[in-house]
This record gives C-alpha cells, sequence and structure tokens, in this order.
C-alpha cells in the first residue's frame, strides 16, 4: 500500500482523517465559519467551533453534514477540501482516499462528496458504507461468511447493520442518537427544574452522568442555567437518577430498532450474531450502561468496539488495503466524474 492513502470519516459531529498504519491524524468538529456578506468560508473545524457564540451576527457556524446527511454542497466541499490539505503534502505522490459517507447520503450528495476529494488533490476516491467500516475498524474480519451486527451510535444517527462476506444484509437507520440525548436532558431539566441550559452542558452531563441501566451507576454533577422563573443564572446540582427519565426512552427506541433488525435477518446469520454479539461503535457506544442495557432487551451479547470514536475512520483507511475483497460495500467512485 501507498504511504499517503488516507481514509476520511465524514461525520455529522467530527470529520475524523486516519491513515493506514499511522491511525487518526486529525479529528476535527465538521463545523464550518461563514461570512454570510461575501459568502465566504471564514474558518473550518477546531477554529471555526471556537467561534461559536462569540461572532458578529454576519458570521454564522454552520454544520453542514447535519444528521447525517449533507445540507450544503458548498460548504462541505470547502470543509474537505481543507482538512484534506491539512493532512496531505503536496509534495508526495497524489493520495488515493476512501471516504465513508453517511448511510442517508444521496447519489447526488455522494458525487458532491467525489468532487470534493478530487479538488483537494485525489488521485482516486473510494465510497464505503459506514456499517462496514464501522466493523472492520472494529476488528472485525468482514470478509468471512459469518453474521455480525455492528450498532453505530453517532450524533445524528443510529445506524445499525447486519453484515456478512463484505456487504449489508440487513440495516436500518434511525434519528436517535447522540445529539437526541442532549436534546431531551436540556428539555427535562426545563419541564423538571424549570431551568434552561445549553446543549452544550447537556452534552457534558451525558458524558459524565448519564447512564441507561437503572442501579449499576450514581453519581451528581453541578450546572449553571438560567431559571426560568426568575430569568436569572442559576446553579442546578443533577444526578443519574434525574437523567433516567431523559435516556431511558432512547435507549429503548435503539434497542427497538435493533430488534427489528435481528427480526428480519436470515437464521443462519442471526444464529451467528447470537454466538458472536453486536458491536457498539459511534461516540453515542460510550454512554454508560447502554451496552448492558441493550444485551439485556436483545439477549445478546453486546461490546463496545475498543475505540468507538475512531472505529469509522480507521475502517475506511484499512479498506484501501483490502477493499478488493469486499463484496458491495466498497467501490471506487472516481468514474463517477467522467458522468458529470
Ligand atoms: P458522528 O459519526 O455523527 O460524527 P461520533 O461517532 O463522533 O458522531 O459520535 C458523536 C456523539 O458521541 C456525540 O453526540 C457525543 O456527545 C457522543 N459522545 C462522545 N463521547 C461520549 C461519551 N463518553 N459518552 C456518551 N456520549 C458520548
Ligand atoms: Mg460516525
Amino acid at each position: 500500500m501507498a504511504q499517503n492513502d488516507i481514509g476520511i470519516d465524514l461525520g455529522t459531529t467530527s470529520i475524523i482523517v486516519a491513515l493506514e498504519g499511522k491511525g487518526v491524524v486529525l479529528n476535527q468538529p465538521s463545523v464550518v465559519a461563514v461570512d454570510h456578506r461575501k459568502d465566504q468560508v471564514l474558518a473550518v473545524g477546531d477554529e471555526a467551533l471556537a467561534m461559536v457564540g462569540r461572532t458578529p451576527n454576519y458570521i454564522a457556524a454552520v454544520r453542514p453534514l447535519k444528521d447525517g446527511v449533507i445540507s450544503n454542497h458548498m460548504l462541505t466541499k470547502e470543509l474537505i477540501c481543507r482538512f484534506v490539505n491539512k493532512v496531505y503534502d503536496s509534495h508526495l505522490i497524489k493520495p488515493r482516499v476512501a471516504v465513508c459517507v453517511p448511510a442517508a447520503i444521496t447519489g447526488i450528495e455522494s458525487d458532491a462528496v467525489v468532487e470534493a476529494v478530487v479538488a483537494a488533490g485525489a488521485r482516486q476516491v473510494f465510497l464505503i458504507d459506514e456499517p462496514i467500516a464501522a466493523a472492520i475498524g472494529s476488528g472485525i474480519d468482514v470478509r468471512e461468511p459469518s453474521g455480525h451486527m455492528v450498532v453505530d451510535i453517532g450524533g445524528g444517527t443510529t445506524d445499525i447493520a447486519v453484515i456478512s462476506m463484505g456487504g449489508k444484509v440487513r440495516a436500518t437507520s434511525v434519528n436517535v442518537a447522540g445529539n437526541t440525548f442532549d436534546d431531551e436532558i436540556v428539555k427535562l431539566l426545563r419541564l423538571k427544574f424549570s431551568v434552561a441550559i445549553g446543549l452544550r452542558t447537556a452534552e457534558e452531563l451525558k458524558k459524565e452522568i448519564a447512564c441507561c441501566r437503572p442501579g449499576t451507576f450514581a453519581d451528581s454533577m453541578e450546572v449553571k442555567g438560567r431559571s426560568l422563573l426568575t430569568g436569572l443564572p442559576q446553579r442546578l446540582t443533577v444526578t443519574t437518577e434525574d437523567l433516567y427519565e431523559a435516556v431511558m426512552p432512547l435507549a429503548e427506541q435503539i434497542a427497538a430498532a435493533a430488534h427489528q433488525v435481528l427480526e428480519k435477518t436470515p437464521p443462519e446469520l442471526a444464529g451467528d450474531i447470537y454466538t458472536d454479539g453486536v458491536m457498539l461503535t459511534g461516540g453515542g457506544a460510550m454512554l454508560k450502561g447502554l451496552d448492558e442495557y441493550l444485551a439485556q432487551q436483545l439477549k445478546v451479547r453486546v461490546r463496545v468496539a475498543p475505540d468507538p470514536i475512531n472505529c469509522v475512520a480507521l475502517g475506511t483507511a484499512r479498506c484501501l488495503v483490502i477493499g478488493e475483497e469486499l463484496e458491495s460495500g466498497f467501490q471506487d467512485a472516481t468514474p463517477r466524474l467522467g458522468r458529470r
């Protein structure tokens, strides 16, 4: 394999770039700061995120990959170009780039991604399905004729798939994922304590003290918000117990979606999954107790991948090595450009 092969995970929350053999070389938020007066991109990634809430109103921070679907082609292109240029040294031979596109992406949107990657200097572009990349990155040998189930819980979507012999056999995608947990925590605090908190605070609560398996973990955290009754700043101590009301219904929805996929899985493959278990990937996989909750609901072993956030990027980079042996989840997209 060439030294300059690049794998990109185009996530709703973050864009992660990995090089086979070297691991993750870049992980930045998928945010673009735009100056609306000139329609100009000012910054991407960390730099753009740092501007959120601190800019004059003609500058906006945009997440162009919202909910796993590309909402703004121009900004997505700019984001990809700038990131590829950060890791790719133009003195070397042009790189081959594999990109993992969200499951919900349409043909036109993925064409835009391919174009952006070529514009950034790639000599060849490959597209890979997210569940296949997630499985490879979590150490599963997807080429073997055995069924595996991967549940990837990202920011915008949870993607559930059964794969075998390098292809997707059954799959579904639900809009319940990391961001939904944050939203529900915000709502709960408004209802229960009449306190308004921001999404970043909600995310902190989720990561630090939320748990999906009642009785297995207990902690509390003090947060700052605004009282809806007085309009003034207020401190509030929130406990793990308080948050069950927000997180449990969402965990239930993820379990129900996984259950439906299992129901539709051919018996042989379902048998393999019962032996092998389910693999959780994506940042949302780190929610405390979610693995145990899903194991209890689905009656199978559930494991969190060793490096859940980076799984997809690592698997995508790895694809450039094993791609030819994959059934359907991996395709050379460079010829698509000829059609345009
Ligand atoms: P995407 O593929 O959409 O870019 P990621 O796989 O990076 O998303 O996951 C992002 C989500 O994971 C966010 O909602 C974030 O809050 C959540 N997350 C990250 N770390 C944790 C953690 N320790 N506990 C719970 N959720 C987490
Ligand atoms: Mg992802």
